[in-house]
């Protein structure tokens, strides 16, 4: 089979709810990434930033296939020798009193917001069914009816509502229109992200975070943290809101806290917040299982062991120099925070981000526009300086080839 047909099949048999860059991957070693005709890429989109270890890290794969050959499943009915073990370790390795794992970045959103709600009735002495949760434009955290319901993206939510009520939205990196909105009473939580990833790589003034937990401290209100992409060490330090010192209330992770090789999320909060929901009000057959747990304690300890913030606050540092001395009337904008880092293209000559990230992928390096005009730059944290000064000439070259 060759590329038209492998991607002819899928077309063909898969729903079309993606459109992918037309190179098709059959194989992965850290930073690299290989097509069926053996083409080797630099992976520039990093799974949406789950592989920050780097694709097929030997140490995250080795504990999934030991576990996967031991015990794999056996649902939240019974105990397991590995779920304890792992609620200890990312217990404490985040700083909290408890975990909740699930699998996908999306429950992970909606575990956080069933929480919030709960918390809000429970503890804060909203009515019920009148908790409110402060959103910011432009946010994504998911593709769930209750997550669309909160988009202001209407690819995301046109055409699939009734919606969920009990959002407001404000815009994003503003704490006047956060504090105005925190006025209502019924107001139970504030969900952001410390950087809006998907929406483009949009970094806040510094300080909106810090002050932003202020606000909602005065109010009694829980700041709610959607690390899911910015989280694990992407933005230069272990959780972007490490940043600015903020400390969730609770804390969603997702994506990279598998390494990539599995589905793992997982919503910390302490016990006032945490033990509002019991038996019977919420799980998942899959979260928690022995295969996430032991991968996931993997997953960590590479961070640390391997001191991937500390590479991506540098190397990140770096890259954004390079991609700002290419001298290009195609480049807007660059903006970005450690190795989560995109440029803005001004579409020149009839040719936008989606012609770019095709050239670029015929120089071998693989990334996706988000939205029209943006695309973003998230290599596996594993990359070296040199390899990101090369990956920063192919994008000049490319960049220069539509002038
Ligand atoms: N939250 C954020 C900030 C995300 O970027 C994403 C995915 O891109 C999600 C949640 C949803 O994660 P998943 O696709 O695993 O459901």
């Amino acid at each position: 089979m060759n590329t038209q047909d492998y991607i002819q099949r899928e077309d063909k048999f898969g729903a079309h709810n993606y459109h992918p860059l037309p190179v098709v991957l059959d194989r992965g070693k850290g930073v690299f990434v290989w097509d069926v005709d053996g083409r080797r890429y630099y992976d520039f989109l990093s799974a949406y930033s789950a592989v920050n270890q780097g694709h097929c890290h030997p140490k995250i794969v080795g504990a999934m296939t030991e576990q996967a050959s031991k015990l794999t499943l056996t649902s939240r009915a019974f105990y397991t020798s590995m779920l304890g073990e792992f609620e200890e370790y990312i217990t404490t390795y985040f700083g909290y009193d408890k975990v909740l794992p699930m699998n996908s970045g999306a429950e992970g959103d909606e575990t956080a917001l069933k929480l919030c709600r709960k918390w809000a009735y429970e503890k804060k002495g909203i009515p019920e069914n009148e908790a409110k949760i402060i959103v910011c434009e432009g946010n994504f955290h998911g593709r769930t009816i209750t997550i669309i319901s909160m988009s202001t993206d209407p690819d995301s939510y046109k055409g699939f509502g009734p919606f969920t009520p009990g959002f407001v939205t404000i815009p994003y990196n503003d704490t006047n229109a956060l504090a105005k909105a925190l006025e209502d009473p019924n107001v139970a939580g504030f969900l952001v992200e410390p950087i809006q990833g998907e929406a483009g790589v949009y970094v806040p003034d510094s300080g909106f975070l810090s002050k932003a937990y202020e606000l909602c401290k005065e109010k009694n209100v829980l700041f709610i943290a959607d690390e899911v992409q910015t989280g694990l060490a992407r933005t230069g330090k272990l959780l972007a809101c490490d940043h600015e010192e903020v400390r969730p209330d609770i804390l969603i992770l997702g994506k990279a806290l598998s390494g990539g090789v599995y589905p793992v999320s997982a919503v910390l909060a302490d016990d006032e917040i945490m033990l509002c929901i019991r038996p019977g009000e919420h799980g998942s057959t899959y979260g928690g299982n022995p295969v996430a747990a032991k991968v996931a304690i993997a997953a960590l300890e590479v961070i640390k062991e391997e001191d991937l913030s500390k590479r991506a606050e540098e190397l990140g540092k770096k890259f954004r120099a390079d991609l700002r001395k290419i001298d290009s009337p195609l480049i807007e904008l660059v903006r970005g925070k450690g190795l989560l880092n995109a440029i803005v293209i001004k579409p020149t000559n009839g040719k936008g981000a989606w012609d770019v990230c095709v050239a670029l992928k015929e120089n071998g390096l693989l990334a996706k526009p988000t939205h029209e005009h943006i695309i973003r730059f998230a290599p596996p944290l594993v990359i070296t300086e040199e390899q990101l000064e090369e990956c920063a000439d192919i994008i000049s070259k490319t960049i220069h080839s539509f002038e």
